[in-house]
């Protein structure tokens, strides 16, 4: 029996197998009617498709058991038929207006067809050879990145963006392998060759560790940061306790006196402070870090000065916003993920240089493809093989346009703080933080015990916290069960109250298609699924009266 029960199976010869490579499947079979219902409306073929209830991980996983690669082939019909089953039903509808918990949302349409362009031409962008002008295309994609950060003039971009001997920037993945890219750089830059020393890259960490006589490297971020840094830190040897997490104040921002207190104190220690991460857009709160300050630190300490605006930095699009950024164009780096506020599909992250010969210090050749002296663009990336997703992004540019996507990111945060202003009035709903971009944090509060728990002596205020935490979770859990709308939920430690460990809903609201009246619907389910946890409910109130 094969992976999908009784269905028939075709054979495996190598005449079927040819025909996979060049015979489109016929007008009647499954997988054409899918092709059409996704071209017709994409929207409505997601939602006909994709189940909204939640069937138990455990229960799908039985789905999943054999680990025996199938030997007979099925037809194509049958097993797209067996996907649309078995797996689009219950893939996450993470395009649905309601799903307002994390930063992947709905695609623009025109992607839908360009994607399937673009694995279809299977371009290899790691060298010219097989990309030919997928290259340009990405490198000017880049340069547009760079000058949306850094502007410099039109000459600076004439001289580099094409130029062998510089990049601009490197794509990639996503925002994981972008900060290792510039953390790597960084690590190269402060342990670089000098003298008999042939630099980190060359004799590796040990060696560098004794030539420059440190006893450890640090890079430090607030404690905002997010986990990707942590792998960072590890792969590059630094040790994820050399990831140094600085203290933030009470919007969340990096405070630059502990940052500056932390320095001398890794100094003092003979511990060698190298980068300095500036965050501009927490991936919890949306927070943007003193960039300026920040900047001026590291200019005084000689440290690389990373920004992570993986999420965040597709506000520079807007000129109502851009200003929250201010000092990002101080960075030496700069982490941006197209799949987040740029709209593109899972997979597409940059990271940009200032320096257009930063990415030296990592460059690599071989003797078959990436020679010196070539345009190839996987000399100076970590990965290798890779799509040709800036074709996506040149299209989106160019569809959208900077206007385009001014607007949406606009609107993105004028619906951010119309929910804020929303949780605010009600009676029962706790603002946690306020968005400065379009993510937002809030708890449910019952209206009995609001005031009284900010009355109450400091104990009884944490049995209250740990309740309202219980109580958060259970109205999360419930509320992504239900299908209906999805918020997601973190763990903050707000000064206002009293940096208790308090757990929040986290709304991300970059979704154009998600309505004031969702927002009101997503409070109000939430309300109802709180009236029925009478059980904690009642414990509150015994507390707080
Ligand atoms: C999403 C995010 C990352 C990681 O990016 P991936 O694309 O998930 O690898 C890093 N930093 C911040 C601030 C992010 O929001």
């Amino acid at each position: 029996m094969n992976s999908s029960g009784n269905t028939k199976t075709a054979d495996a010869n190598l005449d079927t197998l040819l025909r996979i490579f060049t015979v489109p499947e016929d007008r009647n079979s499954t997988l054409t009617k899918i092709e059409e219902g996704l071209s017709k409306n994409l929207n409505e073929f997601l939602r006909n498709h994709i189940v909204t209830e939640e069937r138990p991980l455990k229960e799908i996983e039985q789905d999943f058991l054999s680990s025996h690669i199938p030997e007979q082939p099925e037809f194509i019909s049958d097993h797209t038929q067996h996907l649309l089953d078995k797996v689009v039903s219950q893939s996450v509808h993470t395009s649905s207006p309601g799903f307002i918990g994390h930063m992947t949302s709905a695609l623009p349409y025109f992607l839908m067809p360009l994607s399937k362009l673009m694995t279809a031409l299977n371009q290899n962008l790691v060298k010219i050879e097989t990309s030919k002008v997928f290259t340009p295309l990405e490198r000017q994609v880049l340069g547009m990145l760079h000058r949306l950060i850094y502007q410099e003039d039109d000459n600076f971009y004439l001289q580099r963006m094409h130029s062998a001997h510089h990049s601009l920037g490197a794509f990639c993945s996503g925002g994981t392998i972008a900060n290792l890219t510039a953390l790597w750089v960084a690590r190269n830059n402060v342990l670089k060759a000098e003298g008999q020393f042939k630099g980190v890259e060359q004799e590796g960490l040990l060696r560098a560790m004794k030539h420059y006589g440190y006893d450890g490297l640090a890079i430090l971020v607030s404690e905002r940061g997010h986990y990707s840094l942590k792998k960072a830190a590890d792969l590059l040897g630094i040790g994820q306790e050399g990831l140094i997490s600085v203290p933030t104040d009470h919007n969340n921002k990096i405070r630059p006196d502990e940052l500056k207190a932390t320095l001398t104190r890794l100094k003092q220690n003979n511990i060698k402070p190298f980068a300095i991460i500036g965050v501009a857009g927490t991936t919890e709160t949306g927070s943007v870090d003193p960039l300026d300050e920040i900047a001026e630190i590291c200019r005084q300490e000689g440290c690389h000065f990373h920004v992570d605006a993986a999420w965040g930095g597709a506000a520079l699009m807007s000129k109502q916003h851009q200003y929250l950024l201010k000092g990002i164009e101080k960075a030496d780096s700069v982490t941006i993920d197209a799949h987040k506020q740029l709209y593109l599909p899972m997979g597409a992250g940059m990271v940009l240089f200032k320096d257009a010969d930063a990415t030296h210090v990592i460059e690599h050749h071989a003797q078959y493809i990436l020679r010196e002296g070539s345009k190839d663009l996987g000399c100076r990336t970590l990965e290798g093989s890779r799509s040709g997703m800036a074709f996506l992004l040149y299209a989106c540019m160019h569809i959208i346009s900077r206007a385009g996507y001014e607007l949406l990111i606009d609107e993105s945060i004028a619906k951010a703080k119309y929910f804020a202003e929303l949780i605010r009035s009600q009676q029962d709903f706790e603002l946690i933080t306020q968005p400065e971009l379009c993510i937002l944090t809030y708890r449910y509060l019952p209206e009995s015990v609001k005031d009284s728990i900010k009355q109450c002596p400091q104990e009884k205020r944490h049995a209250m916290n740990e309740i309202l935490n219980e109580l958060t979770k259970y109205i999360q859990k419930k509320q992504r069960e239900s299908g209906k709308t999805f918020v997601s939920r973190t763990q903050l430690n707000p000064v206002e109250l009293n940096g208790m460990d308090t757990i929040v809903f986290r709304v991300v609201l970059a979704n154009p298609l998600t309505s004031k009246e969702i927002l009101h619907e997503v409070l109000d389910e939430q309300r109802t699924i709180a009236s029925q946890a009478i059980s904690l409910i009642n414990k509150l109130k015994a507390l707080g009266s």
